[in-house]
Parts: structure tokens; C-alpha cells; sequence
């Protein structure tokens, strides 16, 4: 592995413009699962598939099963960033990160001091009312049951759920960040979502790197491919 984090070394500090790509394995050492890695919820047993108890169809047709997943699985409280989270936050604090785009939802790079995020996915933590649009907090309504607003309207969770597409603004903007940026690090994601997939043809830059725990669908791609913990990677960044 050394040799291949003394070309990441170079490469990281000779370009001006980085892009990140993350996903879930960012945040699985900060304690929280990820879907499709070895511990994650994918590999856990339910009545339900975790795709359907987060699409849609399931939030409209069954809304108590939707939030008792949502609640049990996708709020995680008192959670902080990890080495990753500010490593990312210093390389942009630096002037050569210009931009991470994270799938994930829980907000973990702002709090870590990230400014220019691109939450693919949305956020987990706020919601609005399905009748008249008032936002509200996690931690301003109730985890028990459905969650309704003060008109009676049910609240859904500001997140891009299965069977719906990412904010057309937040896809535009991703798209023209990866098409100026001369390095792409892809970190703590399968590749198997299309939204982050469907991206990666508007990155036409030198460097295309991937570290990941598993092999993922696009590692023969990439210039560089480590299988390591991205904390461990990232640590000897200097
Ligand atoms: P995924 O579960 O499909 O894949 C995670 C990948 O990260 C796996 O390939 C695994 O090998 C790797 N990984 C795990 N820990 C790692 C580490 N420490 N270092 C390096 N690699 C590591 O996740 P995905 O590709 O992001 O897709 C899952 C979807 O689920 C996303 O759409 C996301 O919105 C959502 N999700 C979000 C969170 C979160 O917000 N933290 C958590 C779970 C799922
Ligand atoms: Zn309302």
C-alpha cells in the first residue's frame, strides 16, 4: 500500500481543484452502518426489504412501517465526525478541496467544518409537511409514531427516497464541480447507486482515484484503487 499513498500523496498535493465522492463508509466509523458493506443493513434480516421500508411507495402507502425503519436505522443521535470528516474539512480549508459530494445523510462533513457539501441525498435531520410546507427539526417532533405538522399534515423527511430523483439544482451543481476539478477521489461508497454513478462521466480530470474496503464496479477505471479503511488512507496525507 505504500507505494500507492506516496502517488496519493503527490497527486493530492499537486492538484488545485479535488473533488470527493462519498458515501456511506465515510461515516461507519463514526459508528453509524453502512448499507452494503459487511456489517451493513443490507446484510441484516427484516420483513421488508430496507429498499422498500425507504421508497416512496412504502412512506405514501405505509407510513408507520417507513418511520419505525426511519427512526430505528436512519437517526443516529449524538454521533460525530470522524478522521475522515476533518481531514476532508482541512484539505478545503486549504484551498485544494474544492468541493465534497456526500450520498449520505447525516450532515457529519458541516459539523466537521466542511462549507461547500453537496448532499446528493438530502438530510436526515429536517423535514417538511406534506399540506403546507413548514419546515421543521429532528429534534423538534416525535419519535413514537408519525410525525404530523400543527395543520394535521403528515411530515416527510427532507431525503431522496427510493422511486424519487436528486434535486435537479444539486445535480446541476455537482455535474459543474466534477467538470472542473483535475482530481477525483471516490471514498466509502459501492458505486452501485446511480445518482453517484450516473456523475461520473462529467469528471474529465487527470486523477481518478478510489478507496474503498470493497472492489467496486468502476475500480478498473481509476488510476489509483486502495481497499483499505479510508481513515488509515487518509491519516498519511500530509
Ligand atoms: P453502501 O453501503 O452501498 O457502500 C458503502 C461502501 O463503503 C462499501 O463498499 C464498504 O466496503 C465501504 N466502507 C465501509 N466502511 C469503510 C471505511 N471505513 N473505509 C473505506 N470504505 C468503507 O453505501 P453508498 O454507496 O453510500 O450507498 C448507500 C445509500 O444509503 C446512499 O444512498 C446513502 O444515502 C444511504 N446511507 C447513508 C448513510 C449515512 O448518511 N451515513 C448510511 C447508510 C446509508
Ligand atoms: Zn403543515
Amino acid at each position: 500500500m505504500d507505494k500507492e499513498i506516496n502517488k496519493l500523496n503527490f497527486i493530492i498535493n499537486n492538484s488545485k481543484n479535488i473533488v470527493f465522492l462519498g458515501g456511506a463508509g465515510v461515516s461507519t466509523e463514526s459508528g453509524i452502518p453502512d448499507f452494503r458493506g459487511k456489517d451493513g443493513l443490507y446484510n441484516q434480516k427484516y420483513d421488508y426489504s430496507p429498499e422498500y421500508m425507504l421508497s416512496i411507495d412504502c412512506f405514501l402507502n405505509n407510513p408507520e412501517l417507513f418511520y419505525k425503519f426511519y427512526f430505528d436505522k436512519m437517526i443516529y443521535d449524538n454521533v460525530k465526525p470522524n478522521i475522515i470528516h476533518y481531514k476532508l474539512a482541512e484539505l478545503e480549508k486549504r484551498g485544494i478541496l474544492s468541493c465534497i459530494i456526500t450520498q449520505n445523510i447525516d450532515g457529519l462533513h458541516q459539523m466537521a467544518g466542511s462549507k461547500n457539501v453537496l448532499e446528493l441525498h438530502g438530510n436526515a435531520s429536517s423535514f417538511h409537511c406534506m399540506k403546507c410546507n413548514k419546515k421543521y427539526h429532528i429534534k423538534d417532533i416525535k419519535r413514537n409514531t408519525v410525525p404530523t405538522c400543527v395543520c394535521g399534515g403528515i411530515l416527510k423527511p427532507d431525503i431522496v427516497l427510493y422511486g424519487e430523483m436528486v434535486d435537479i439544482d444539486v445535480s446541476k451543481e455537482a455535474m459543474h464541480v466534477l467538470a472542473q476539478s483535475d482530481c477525483l477521489i471516490v471514498g466509502g461508497t459501492s458505486l452501485l447507486v446511480n445518482t453517484a454513478t450516473s456523475l461520473l462521466p462529467y469528471f474529465t480530470g487527470k486523477n481518478f482515484i478510489i478507496i474503498n474496503l470493497d472492489k467496486t464496479p468502476y475500480d478498473s477505471y481509476a488510476s489509483i484503487v486502495i481497499h483499505e479503511k479510508l481513515s488509515k488512507v487518509l491519516k498519511k496525507i500530509k
